[in-house]
């Protein structure tokens, strides 16, 4: 993306690291870290972030996830990559918040060393709200009491310490079931305190744009809630292809502008 200076020369903008990307081994993306480098560098990206689904106890949920036999294998993928990216590579991790699992999971994240550890919650119990082979469920929910028991597992994933940035934080809204303004509000607010209280960051998640809500994750409204309680932010592609590394940036750094936001940018460990 170019930009005029004032004197009529183009000028490249400045973009963020794109600190939300997959990879081959979670089984439902394409590419290595060093796919997602040559894109990132052909977007004018300043960095990025390997952030693969984390490995779970008891094989929970395995179909969209790397085995814990196959994290070797990331840890090498991007050790690989760094050696040849021009840009620096975070080795970071996408943890589910499964409250069973929650401690164990935790204390093997602590142990690896990584530079960025992203929270999400994807699971209600067993139903991938966010799956679209499980949309039909949305048909008979409760929408109001699925955005509180959502942000009432955000709430208990901060407070335990799982991640350092809050991934997607309402995407409960993917296939536009959301309560009414006041509503979200109520459920929201008391979250982002948590949030801020613990000094964690949120995620501007531009996949939202490409899923039937249309929107990036969160909504400007819930933006703004951050920018008034000072929590930083991050940006993130959710990339499951190579080729959608950075996408919509331009839309996500304009909307952070308006908000107010201020983004977090994190040093790469010097592991490799
Ligand atoms: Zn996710
Ligand atoms: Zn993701």
């Amino acid at each position: 993306m170019l930009r005029m200076k004032d004197n009529g020369e183009a000028e490249e903008s400045i973009l963020p690291p794109d600190y939300h990307t997959h990879t081959f081994l979670c089984k439902h993306a394409e590419g290595a870290p060093v796919d997602y480098a040559f894109h990132g560098v052909r977007r004018r990206l300043p960095a990025l972030a390997a952030t693969d689904h984390c490995p779970m106890p008891g094989g929970y949920d395995p179909e969209h996830r790397m085995g814990i036999d196959f994290f070797p294998e990331y840890v090498r993928l991007v050790e690989t990559a760094r050696e040849v990216s021009p840009i620096p590579i975070l080795f970071g991790i996408e943890v589910d918040y499964v409250p069973e699992y929650a401690e164990e999971v935790k204390d093997w994240v602590q142990q690896q060393g990584f530079d960025l550890v992203l929270g999400s919650v994807h699971f209600l119990d067993y139903w991938a709200f966010d799956d679209p082979a499980q949309r039909y469920l949305w048909e008979s929910a409760d929408v109001a009491g699925v955005w509180r028991r959502y942000f009432g597992m955000i709430r208990r994933m901060v407070e335990i310490g799982l991640c350092t940035v809050v991934a997607h934080l309402d995407l409960p809204k993917k296939f536009g079931r959301r309560p009414p303004p006041r509503l979200q509000k109520e459920i929201v607010l008391p979250v982002l305190d948590v949030i801020a209280d613990r000094g964690l960051a949120i995620e501007i998640n531009t996949s939202g744009l490409f899923h039937p809500v249309g929107e990036i994750y969160p909504s400007p409204e819930i933006l703004c809630w951050a920018a008034e309680r000072n929590i930083p932010v991050t940006f993130g592609s959710d990339a499951h292809t190579p080729e959608r590394v950075g996408s919509a940036f331009d839309l996500a750094v304009r909307l952070a502008r308006e908000c107010g936001l201020r983004a977090m940018t994190i040093e790469p460990s010097r592991r490799s």
